[in-house]
């Protein structure tokens, strides 16, 4: 599954799941393009870990002229994209009856919009490199019984479309596109706002559900993104790889 010599754009790579997608292509070969919105200092500190295979690019994905901006400087710098990884999201909480439009908005437009303009404006690149995009949806799209997620469960179920139907407009230029389904992974993303004591509860009802009985990491996450990024998988389209250890309250509706 070597990456070897190949240019990777991972956007959200400053910390959490992005960041470990960011390191295992690293390690199989990859330059990696580092891309963070906010947190420069988690950037730069991952570049320094990667070494002078990788740099870092900011932009916020959810604005077109940036992401345009950020895609020509990372094919300026690499010679080329033969790997998008749309990785960069966030998650607003609310229940139903409290719909706020300003949070739904900003979820859609960086988990859905974000992924539809980074792979946009990398198009003239991943045709000449007959690339792949992997896209990180959630078992969320999916239509998991967590509370509180039905927005959020809205923008992941679009980038689950999004993949399928990718996958049929980019297969006559060879590109593949792929989605990868994290289950509940201990990150910025879940443990904001919560005490040591929810998140502690909130995995072991994660463990609970599961049939495997463990927790995913960003790892278990980077593993199955490089899979589907390499020529392994150069068969492989359209396809939602779901990494959960068997969660059973999607399985079999048990709680
Ligand atoms: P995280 O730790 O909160 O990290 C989010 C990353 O997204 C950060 O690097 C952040 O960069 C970046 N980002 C946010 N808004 C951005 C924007 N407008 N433009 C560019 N980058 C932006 O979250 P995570 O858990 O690693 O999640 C990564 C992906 O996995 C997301 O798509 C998430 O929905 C998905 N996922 C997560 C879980 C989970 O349980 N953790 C489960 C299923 C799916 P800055 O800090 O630099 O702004």
């Amino acid at each position: 599954m070597s990456l070897d010599g190949k240019v990777a754009l991972v956007t959200g790579a400053s910390r959490g799941i992005g960041a470990a997608i960011a390191r295992e292509l690293s390690r199989r070969g990859a330059y990696v393009a580092i891309n963070y919105n906010s947190s420069r200092e988690g950037a730069e500190t991952l570049k320094r870990e990667l070494g002078s295979r990788a740099e870092i690019f900011k932009a916020d994905v959810s604005k077109r002229e940036e992401v345009r901006r950020m895609v020509e400087e990372v094919a300026r710098t690499f010679g080329g994209i033969d790997i998008a990884v749309n990785n960069a999201g966030v998650m607003e909480l609310m229940p139903f009856e409290q719909y706020d439009e300003y949070k739904f908005d900003r979820m859609w437009a960086i988990n859905v919009k974000g992924p539809i303009y980074v792979t946009l404006e990398s198009l003239p690149y991943l045709k000449k490199s007959k690339g792949s995009v992997v896209n990180i949806a959630s078992i969320a799209g999916l239509g998991t019984a967590l509370l509180n997620t039905t927005f959020y469960a809205i923008t992941k179920a679009a980038v689950i479309a999004l993949t399928k139907r990718l996958a049929y407009d980019l297969a006559p230029y060879g590109i593949r596109v792929n989605a990868v389904a994290p289950s509940w992974i201990e990150t910025d993303l879940t443990t904001r706002g919560r005490s040591r004591e929810e998140v502690e509860r909130a995995k072991a009802d994660i463990i609970n559900r599961t049939a495997l009985r463990s927790l995913a990491t960003p790892e278990d996450i980077a593993r199955a993104v490089a899979f589907l990024a390499s020529e392994e998988a150069r068969m492989i389209t359209g396809q939602l790889l779901v990494v959960d250890g068997g969660r059973i309250d999607y399985l079999t509706h048990a709680v």
